[in-house]
């Protein structure tokens, strides 16, 4: 199996060449083709499993693929931690790296100009934790009324940290017609929950 057999472009192969990915992952195998069909997706997959790039590779070719309409932002990727956030930046920007997607990612605990200054720049690819993206929502520096793609990442964690609130705070601003993809390493009842209001006929892929 290769990336190029599941339909990902040239210009995102050549970044994943450069890194010496030959051979997509379980998740990535099996996610991949689905994702870039627009379909919505439940991953039940621990981190470790290539799962990052598993979103991240179909979203950058879905985004560039797809004309942009205007300078909203096109994708929310929402992550329980700082640590996560600045990781699932580092993965994006080297899969982006022939791409000209722009990415930011934010996160609280940091003082909110420098993130407040990029997003004036305009961003298609927002990576965040729940607090400060409803803390910069709230100010209205964020809109995502044209968010074309959401992604809930760590979805268990993200309940144990208590963020279910936030959470449904955030789904209740996201457009209605939108793709959206929930990656959790387990499936337990409060999980499959906000699973199925969050996603629309998914794809599930187990690992
Ligand atoms: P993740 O589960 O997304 O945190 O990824 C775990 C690690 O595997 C990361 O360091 C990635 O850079 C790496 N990785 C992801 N996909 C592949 C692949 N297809 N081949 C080799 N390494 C990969």
């Amino acid at each position: 199996m290769t990336f190029e057999s599941l339909g990902v472009m040239p210009s995102i192969l050549e970044a994943l060449e450069t890194r010496g990915y030959t051979t997509p992952t379980p998740i990535q195998e099996k996610s991949i083709p689905f994702i870039l069909e627009g379909r919505d997706l439940q991953g039940c997959a621990q981190t470790g499993t290539g799962k990052t790039a598993a979103f991240c590779i179909p979203i950058i070719q879905r985004l560039s693929q797809n004309p942009k309409k205007g300078n909203k932002i096109r994708t929310l990727i929402l992550t329980p931690t700082r640590e996560l956030a600045l990781q699932i930046g580092e993965s994006f920007s080297e899969y982006n790296e022939n791409n000209n997607l722009k990415q930011l990612v934010i996160f609280g605990g940091v003082s909110q100009e420098k993130q407040v200054k990029k997003l004036k720049q305009g961003v298609d690819v927002l990576i965040a934790t729940p607090g400060r993206l409803l803390d910069l929502m709230q100010q209205k520096f964020i809109s995502l009324s044209h968010l074309e793609i959401f992604v809930l990442d760590e979805a268990d964690r993200m309940l144990d940290m208590g963020f279910i609130h936030d959470i449904k705070k955030i789904l209740k601003v996201l457009p209605e017609k939108r793709q959206s993809l929930f990656f959790s390493a387990t499936m337990p009842d409060s999980i499959v929950q906000i699973s199925n209001r969050i996603l629309t006929n998914p794809k599930k892929v187990e690992v």
